[in-house]
């Protein structure tokens, strides 16, 4: 006999008995068995598995196993890992949120996303260094399509910045896809009225230009709201919407969209937006580098290629095929941006 360790995630756990749901647990096993075989013994059903780690390698359903070896086993997409998107073989994402200039190690993060089947990326500025650098970096990278959006985000306000911030995305408006990220964050320490007058600012470049807008909205999203009403702008996207339901629907009964991240994977606050929102109103994003939870208490810094897990989350809330999730949201996010 060996024994090794195990670690059953997610959905997966409603196959095991209570006492082992959730938790590491030791498991015999007679020399060698294979991770097969640990799916016979506990009556975990082979097509719901997606994913096995070995000793934090990716393994295959027949390897035999060793006695000491510590096994993990995934549901489809329960993991940061990008294995699994190996097994679906996806195309046509596009992550309409990234701020690129932050992000180190671009080459490989760009390979990491073509493989994931991300085809392009919105690159988001958020100040006058960064929109100058989301330019640049639009122009040269050849390995996916990067579109660029300029704007000043609420919490990166420079009052001795803002006219020569304006000036350089009007020069770029041509280049630029939307304007963005723009709005309001009453959770940050900044001056409400310097925040709304950068806001209106932009939102009037908006709609001289026929620009669509990214709109950060944390803590202030009745107030966001109210503000993009006032402007002929038809098309904004409440980026990474976690509000009220009450504003929810105003921004749903106004034609205007919100974007889903991999907070879907925590946030019953997003959950609750994503649940209540009509699918053709949705995009997906990252807001890579940010950082975000899993459901088992780790956190990690997402990247484009991520731009899966709120595809996956919103196909269970929405209970339909993954591939159908791609594409509507794929016909969405061209509509949108008028790619
Ligand atoms: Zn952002």
């Amino acid at each position: 006999m060996i024994e090794i360790s195990l670690r059953v995630y997610a959905e997966l756990n409603d196959y095991l008995p209570e006492e082992l749901r959730k938790k590491e647990f030791k498991l015999s096993l007679q020399e060698n068995s294979t991770v097969n075989d640990i799916l016979l013994k506990l009556g975990i059903p082979k097509q719901e598995v997606h994913l096995v780690l070995i000793n934090s390698e990716n393994s295959l359903l027949d390897r035999i196993l060793k006695h000491g070896d510590r096994v993990s086993i995934y549901p489809i997409f329960e993991t940061i890992d990008i294995s699994p998107i190996k097994i679906v073989n996806i195309t046509g994402l596009i992550d309409t949120h990234v701020h690129l200039d932050e992000i180190d190690n671009l080459q490989e993060t760009f390979n990491d996303a073509r493989y994931a089947g991300v085809e392009s990326i919105v690159a988001v500025g958020v100040n006058r260094q960064s929109n100058q650098k989301i330019l640049e970096l639009a122009y040269k990278c050849n390995e996916i399509k990067v579109y660029p959006a300029l704007g000043i985000h609420p919490t990166e306000i420079n009052n001795d910045e803002i006219d020569v911030s304006i000036k350089f995305i009007k020069e770029n408006i041509d280049s630029v896809i939307a304007i963005g990220e723009i709005g309001l964050d009453f959770w940050y320490n900044v001056n409400k009225e310097l925040q709304y007058k950068v806001f209106r600012i932009q939102l009037e470049l908006a709609e001289k230009y026929n620009k669509p807008v990214i709109i950060h909205s944390r803590g202030a999203w009745e107030e966001c709201f109210e503000i993009v009403k006032e402007y002929k702008v038809d098309k904004a996207i409440f980026h990474w919407y976690s509000g009220p339901q009450n504003v929810l629907e105003k921004i749903v009964q106004s034609g205007y969209f919100i974007s889903a991240t991999p907070a879907l994977e925590y946030s019953s606050h997003h959950i609750n937006a994503v649940k209540n929102v009509p699918i053709e109103k949705i995009v997906v994003e990252t807001d890579s580098p940010v950082r975000y939870k899993t459901v088992d208490g780790k956190t990690y810094v997402a990247k484009p290629k991520d731009v899966i897990k709120p595809v996956i989350y919103i196909s269970r809330i929405k209970n339909l095929p993954v591939n159908e999730v791609i594409k509507i949201i794929k016909e969405n996010t061209i509509k949108f941006f008028n790619f």
